[in-house]
């Protein structure tokens, strides 16, 4: 058969998602699982986008607004921008693949880090488009050789930032810095997934730049902070031109109806993103503190999560939380082998994480 197939999708290296909850309930007999394994928010779904959804629910005999018409037009009011300067997504993955399928030609490339959102490469290479990857520097971004790597087949660069899995950011001033000299002909995408757990006063916000750099694009996404992750509902922001072209490549019903009427609801309810925000700094804090007593090295992060160096087989020790009933994301197929990356949950879920990790250290291991 593999004569059938296009040759760039026979290397194709699939996406390895979080394990889902229900899937280790029913594989290994547990009752109780928690999942602190794709960044979702532990806290939920916002009370009013539920509402929202159920109102929404009676009409989906309808197809969904093409335009995104009101949610584009409350996003844009937020961010005092204007709708012509958003495009909406299937979530942040469906506009990785519009942006790479509307700007980037056959022989170009593209760069980002080594270690980074998978998703880049990817959807890069199921588009058959080349990627350059840029080793990080003390698990960031290093933005100094990704300069160096930029050559004259360079069309586009991904920034997560800040990254996934390492929660590292780049600074105002080196982001500044690398796009003075970035080449007029090369688009820069940063994915700013996690923008809202920001705790730190140096932070570039790259809606900011759009103004002055008609050749920055901005990621964002509902999935992490807003709690929409199973919606699937991201957007872009750009200048009206580039967002016009990619208007071009995206499907027209590409949101469902529930997901935009929850996309409304929920940049309304300020209070659920508030808690949000305020349960994970407060987590992150017991998270580190703990860490440090169990003499486990982690890398600071501004996101919702927690790259962790367990010192061993990562794939071993996820599968021994696994059977306490604590999904965590092992870093294989990043490449960190002895690395997990945990989310930052609720309170009690950080305690049965902390406290599952003890038994592993002690050895306690459950057959
Ligand atoms: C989680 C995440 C996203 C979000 O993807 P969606 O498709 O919007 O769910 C985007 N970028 C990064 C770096 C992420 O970690």
């Amino acid at each position: 058969m593999k004569k059938l197939i296009r040759k760039n999708i026979l290397n194709v290296v699939s996406y390895v998602a979080g394990k889902p909850i229900e899937e280790t309930k029913r594989e290994l007999g547990l009752r109780d699982v928690i999942k602190l394994a794709s960044n979702e928010n532990s806290l939920g779904v916002s009370p009013k986008a539920i509402e929202a959804i159920r109102k929404a629910a009676s009409c989906v005999n309808r197809y969904p607004d093409s335009q995104g018409f009101y949610l584009k037009k409350k996003l844009a009011k937020t961010l005092n921008l204007a709708s012509c300067n958003i495009i909406l997504g299937n979530g942040s993955d469906e506009l990785i693949d519009i942006i790479i399928k509307t700007f980037v030609e056959d022989d170009e490339n593209i760069v980002t880090a080594d270690t980074t959102f998978l998703e880049y490469e990817i959807i890069a290479s199921v588009n058959n488009r080349k990627v350059t990857k840029v080793p990080l520097r003390y698990f960031k971004y290093d933005l100094e050789s990704i300069k160096r790597s930029i050559d004259k087949k360079t069309k586009l660069i991904f920034i997560a930032n800040p990254n996934n899995p390492t929660g590292t950011y780049v600074t105002k001033f080196e982001l500044g810095d690398f796009i003075k000299e970035l080449p007029e002909n090369v688009i820069l995408v940063l994915d700013e997934a996690y923008d809202t757990f920001i705790d730190v006063n140096d932070y570039p916000s790259g809606k900011n730049l759009l103004k002055k750099n008609k050749n920055i694009i901005v990621l964002k996404t509902f999935s992490k902070a807003f709690g929409l992750a199973g919606l699937r509902l991201g957007y872009a922001l750009a200048n009206a031109e580039l967002i016009s072209y990619m208007e071009r490549v995206r499907q027209p019903f590409n949101i469902n109806s529930l997901a935009q009427a929850a996309g409304l609801a929920a940049l309304d309810d300020k209070k659920f993103l508030r808690k949000s925000r305020l349960a994970t700094l407060e987590g992150k804090r017991y998270l580190y503190q703990n860490l440090r007593k169990l003499g486990l090295a982690y890398v600071p992060s501004v996101a919702n999560f927690i790259l962790i160096d367990v010192g061993t087989d990562c794939v071993e020790f996820f599968g021994k939380m696994l059977k306490f009933g604590v999904i965590v994301r092992d870093m294989k197929q990043y490449g960190l082998t002895n690395f997990i990356r945990v989310t930052i949950g609720t309170k009690k879920e950080n305690e049965r994480f902390i406290k599952v990790l003890m038994k592993i250290l002690r050895g306690k291991e459950k057959i």
